[in-house]
């Protein structure tokens, strides 16, 4: 994919110009004004001259007198003094009278050099300024109110070198229906035939980095056809209008253009609801508003597909999402494991790879993993490798980078007192123990102790759930148990509390609401919604729509159900004590216990008792 620029007049050419402009002022000017230059004497050089006979022309002025020197290229003036005789003397030394001293150096080169030629020069670096400038505003001189209300957005056309769908891992649904799109825009007599109309916008949603830009770019570089790429942000100016202009300008280069895609990323910039407010932004609504009209002006059988890209759908304005404009919602869903492979496997085409590294391991420990962060994996591999002098990346490269970007770098100058890092030991397993103990499997991929620049001092690398799109009300209460694990962990051996449970708190906290706000699970409460989810890419955060008085209930069932789970780690620890001290005595001297490692342990009866235990 190539971006086309008009062709710009060489800059060469403006440094020529000031260059032929400072010749100018150096040879012409300077000397014109050095020359005509009046040097001011005091009298006694004045006299001194005459009396050598050295004065060419003078002029007697009733304030000042104008004389020159014999080769008349010297122009002096100096004040006059009452002299009656200072006529004749002058006459006596051959001076000549000439009232033209200072009219035969001024008159016309003066106002030529001193005024004229500085203006032109003035004129002409301010037309070249202003001219650069509008060409950085985006509009060239010929653009309406220079260059405003032009769009400035992007044209892209077909090129080898572009980004194409299989730069794109996952998200085959998505692929699916867009390459429907520049099927459509490529042969449109196809669908003409049948009677079917092209959908005539596409909206891609999902969470942050999972790729919608990536696809509207590999759309651009699959079409045929001018792709215009514009970001909703650009639309909102300064000027009050110039977003609506600007939509004009777009779709009206795109009529021209068509068949062609237009490309509006981050849409929810323009496209949020109107509150119908007078105190409302009324840059954007009138943004809003030309858009929506535009979009219903055109012909969609013109061949111009609109695809817009959000994370945010929910905010968008019901307008924008009716049939007939953005009628098409194609979803960028976070990948799942096999996503994840075959993402890893894209960008690692980019890098060298040793034979050993095992995708597959490494998206498991990625779990949760945006494509953007997986990108950020690979290259974080890279970067490790490089730092190690290595020419290749390893698979410890790889499983390294995945914590390095889910829980930060390790922090090499914090080093926790051995105190510390047994609590933390004992919080890690504790957590670990009792989801174990739960479901009776592998529950965590690795833990390691070491603290990271997130802030974390251990850090646990969950197992994905596997396919698994419904929870039951049992494993959800087994989760908050398990976030609770921790803390039990730390009571049962050390009979103290500390800090490093905040984090599991909170979760723990956002599920057992979820149970009885959002997924009906409490008898008493039954399947009545008390919370509704506003932003459901973006961190979900979520609103309370019930009474005071509910809510006061609501805090008291989900103190009861958070109570209650811990209270059950709490006695699946007190019940495996052995094994806690067995495997935090591993973690801790090891800093980092796999999954398979934890599994090993827990299922070999203990031999001899390590620690002096609480039984
Ligand atoms: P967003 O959904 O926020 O627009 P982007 O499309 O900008 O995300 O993705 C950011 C980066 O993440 C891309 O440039 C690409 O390197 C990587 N990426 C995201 N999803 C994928 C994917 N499905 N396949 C390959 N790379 C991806
Ligand atoms: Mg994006
Ligand atoms: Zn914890």
């Amino acid at each position: 994919m190539q971006e086309v620029k008009p062709p710009k007049k060489p800059m060469i050419f403006f440094y020529l110009i000031v260059i032929i402009a400072l010749f100018c002022i150096n040879f012409l000017l300077m000397p014109a004004i050095a020359e005509r230059q009046v040097k001011e004497v005091d009298y006694s050089k004045f006299m001194q001259m005459m009396e050598d006979k050295k004065i060419g022309s003078v002029n007697i002025e009733s304030n000042q007198i104008i004389f020159t020197d014999k080769s008349e290229e010297h122009i002096y003036k100096t004040g006059t003094i009452t002299d009656p005789d200072l006529v004749n003397r002058l006459y006596d030394s051959g001076a000549k009278f000439s009232s033209e001293i200072v009219k035969q150096s001024s008159p016309i080169s003066n106002f030529l050099f001193g005024f004229l030629v500085p203006m032109l020069i003035f004129i002409a670096l301010g037309q070249w300024l202003s001219k650069k400038m509008l060409a950085k505003m985006g509009g060239g001189m010929d653009s309406m109110k220079f260059g405003m209300g032009k769009s400035n957005a992007k044209v892209y056309v077909k090129s080898t070198s572009g980004i194409k769908f299989s730069d794109v891992a996952g998200e085959d649904e998505a692929k699916e229906l867009l390459s429907e799109l520049v099927d459509y825009l490529h042969n449109p007599e196809q669908y003409r035939e049948i009677g079917a109309s092209m959908p005539k916008g596409a909206l891609l949603v999902g969470p942050p980095g999972t790729g919608k830009t990536l696809l509207a770019k590999a759309v651009a570089g699959e079409a045929n056809v001018p792709f215009f790429s514009i970001s909703g942000s650009e639309f909102v100016e300064m000027f009050v209008g110039m977003g609506a202009a600007k939509v004009r300008d777009l779709f009206k280069q795109a009529n021209e253009k068509a068949p062609c895609i237009v490309f509006i990323d981050e849409i929810d910039a323009i496209g949020k609801k109107r509150n119908g407010q007078i105190s409302g932004n009324d840059e954007r609504e009138q943004t809003l508003n030309q858009l929506l009209t535009e979009m219903d002006g055109f012909d969609g059988s013109k061949g111009v597909v609109i695809l817009a890209a959000t994370n945010q759908p929910d905010s968008l304005d019901p307008a924008l999402l009716r049939p007939g404009r953005f009628d098409r919602r194609i979803p960028v869903e976070l990948p799942d494991l096999q996503g994840r492979i075959d993402i890893l496997k894209v960008h690692a085409k980019k890098i060298k790879v040793g034979d050993n590294v095992d995708y597959a391991a490494v998206a498991k420990a990625a779990a949760g993993a945006s494509g953007a962060e997986l990108a950020n994996i690979v290259n974080e591999a890279a970067l490790r490798a490089v730092r190690d002098h290595r020419k290749f990346v390893t698979q410890a490269d790889m499983e390294e980078s995945v914590e390095i970007v889910i829980a930060g770098y390790q922090k090499k100058n914090r080093v926790l007192s051995n105190k510390e890092k047994l609590v933390v030991a004992y919080h890690e397993v504790g957590h670990a123990l009792v989801a174990a103990k739960q479901t009776e499997s592998a529950p965590v991929h690795k833990i390691t102790i070491i603290p990271r620049t997130s802030g974390a001092l251990g850090y646990t690398m969950q197992v994905e759930d596997g396919e698994h799109f419904l929870m039951t009300k049992e494993e959800l209460e087994n989760k908050i148990a398990t976030f609770t694990g921790g803390r039990a962990a730390e009571e049962l051996i050390f009979h103290q509390v500390t800090t490093g449970a905040s984090n599991d708190i909170e979760q723990a906290t956002k599920l057992a609401k979820a149970m009885i706000t959002r997924y009906g699970m409490n008898e008493e409460f039954g399947m009545v919604a008390m919370e509704t989810v506003t932003n459901q890419y973006l961190g979900g955060d979520t609103s309370m729509a019930c009474s005071l008085e509910t809510q006061t209930e609501i805090d008291k069932k989900v103190r009861d159900l958070v109570k209650q789970e811990h209270a059950k780690a709490y006695k699946i620890l007190e019940d495996n004590v052995g094994k806690l001290h067995e495997l935090a005595k591993y973690l801790y001297e090891n800093e980092t216990i796999t999954g398979e490692e934890f599994m090993h342990i827990l299922n070999t009866p203990a031999q001899i008792p390590q620690f002096e235990g609480e039984e």
